[in-house]
């Protein structure tokens, strides 16, 4: 059993499944107000929503850029306030080493990049944040949490939906019952997919498609809606290879997932259609969030007792991005397990490998 403090008071919850309701009160506060530095790795979309968020951080601040252009690092360090010492490119990272201001590395490159910067980073002394997914495969990211270990750093990934107050509202209100018992879970996600040149096409960068990319989602969702780990995957792909932009990877992977307790959960990914959505029936209600895991604007409806209702979450000190980047600073100042360590990568880094089985074969793999 692992007991988290709640909103409404002490709460105990069963399994190894348990990712923490509560983020950052689980963690101590720290007894300085001291800024912890991240080093950002790879200038491109994502970094361009998380480096603004720094400025809502309580325990962390942007001290390093590092990027393919000088020119680039350059542009981005006006823009952040970060000094000329902090600019590194993909050969000078490795350093970052003797640069002190820097405490985390936050890798934000395409996937197939994340296990050898995360290496790199673990081998420069620095604690790790590394964006979704951990990794190309399981065995990438079982190396990646070894190397942290063998270094004694941190190693987080950047799951923000668990520091996003809708998703944290419904992860407690179908864990705590209050749908009764949870039965079928049904995880949408997926988006329209563009440019045939862009990396998230390319199997060597991506490590597969919509999966990889937006399903994990999906697959997220079921988990932490939970709870709980899956026993069995059963999965349906569908991909027109003749459409230029699925030479490599897969555009629709659709899966379920069956859980010790019974619940189900039927999961869309793809890459051909717009999706951000889940729901969760029990036996005595229902929720459904959409947008469900946005950077903003998401929404929750709930059905209890017959009456059915928006729902909007109960506040949180601050943003998701900013949540979830002072979660790890706090980590590492009290010297705490992040609540989506890379265990939490590596577990759905399995998960999707027996998707891809399940579709391959067309058969129910056991987990
Ligand atoms: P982008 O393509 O927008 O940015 C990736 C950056 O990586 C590039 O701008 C470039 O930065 C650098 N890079 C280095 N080598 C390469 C290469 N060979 N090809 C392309 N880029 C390269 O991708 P995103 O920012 O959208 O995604 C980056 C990571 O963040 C992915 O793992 C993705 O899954 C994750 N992500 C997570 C999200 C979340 O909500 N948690 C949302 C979006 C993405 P530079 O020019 O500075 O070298």
């Amino acid at each position: 059993m692992t007991i988290f403090a709640s909103r409404r008071g002490l709460l105990k919850l069963g399994g190894a499944a348990s990712l923490g309701l509560v983020a950052n009160p689980a963690v101590a506060a720290p007894s300085t107000e001291r800024k912890l530095g991240y080093a950002i790795v790879g200038l491109g979309q994502y970094a361009d929503v998380i480096l603004p968020r720094f400025a809502e951080c309580r325990y962390s601040r942007v001290t390093a850029l590092v990027s393919g252009s000088m020119e680039k690092a350059r542009r981005y360090a006006a823009r952040y306030d970060v000094a000329e010492a902090g600019l590194y490119t993909y050969d000078t990272f490795d350093t970052i080493r003797d640069n002190p201001d820097v405490d985390i590395v936050y890798v934000i490159l395409p996937n197939g990049m994340h296990h050898e910067y995360t290496l790199r980073a673990a081998a420069a002394g620095k604690h790790v944040m590394c964006e979704k997914p951990m990794a190309n495969t399981a065995a990438e990211a079982q190396a990646m949490i070894a190397a942290c270990r063998a270094a004694d750093r941190k190693l987080m990934i950047g799951y923000r939906c668990h520091f996003e107050a809708n998703n944290r509202e419904a992860m407690r209100i179908v864990r705590e019952g209050e749908l009764g018992k949870a039965r079928i879970v049904t995880a949408e996600h997926g988006f329209n997919i563009g440019d045939p040149t862009q990396w998230r096409l390319n199997r060597a960068l991506a490590g597969g498609g919509s999966l990889m990319d937006i399903g994990i989602y999906s697959l997220q969702a079921a988990r932490y809606l939970t709870g709980e780990e899956p026993v069995e995957v059963s999965a349906v792909e569908s991909t027109d290879r003749s459409d230029i932009r699925f030479k490599e990877v897969e555009d629709t992977i659709n899966f379920q997932l069956k859980f010790a307790s019974g619940v189900v959960a039927n999961c869309v990914s793809t890459y051909g259609s717009g999706h951000n959505r889940y729901r969760v029936v029990g036996t005595e209600g229902w929720l459904d969030a959409e947008a469900a895991t946005g950077y903003g604007g998401n929404r929750l409806r709930l059905r209890r007792n017959g009456q059915t209702a928006d729902h909007p979450a109960p506040d949180l000190p601050v943003n998701q991005f900013s949540g979830m980047l002072d979660h790890l600073s706090q980590c590492v100042m009290t010297d705490s397990q992040p609540i989506v360590a890379g265990e939490e990568g590596l577990r759905d880094m399995k998960i999707i490998e027996a998707i891809y089985l399940a579709a391959r074969e067309g058969r129910t793999v056991r987990l």
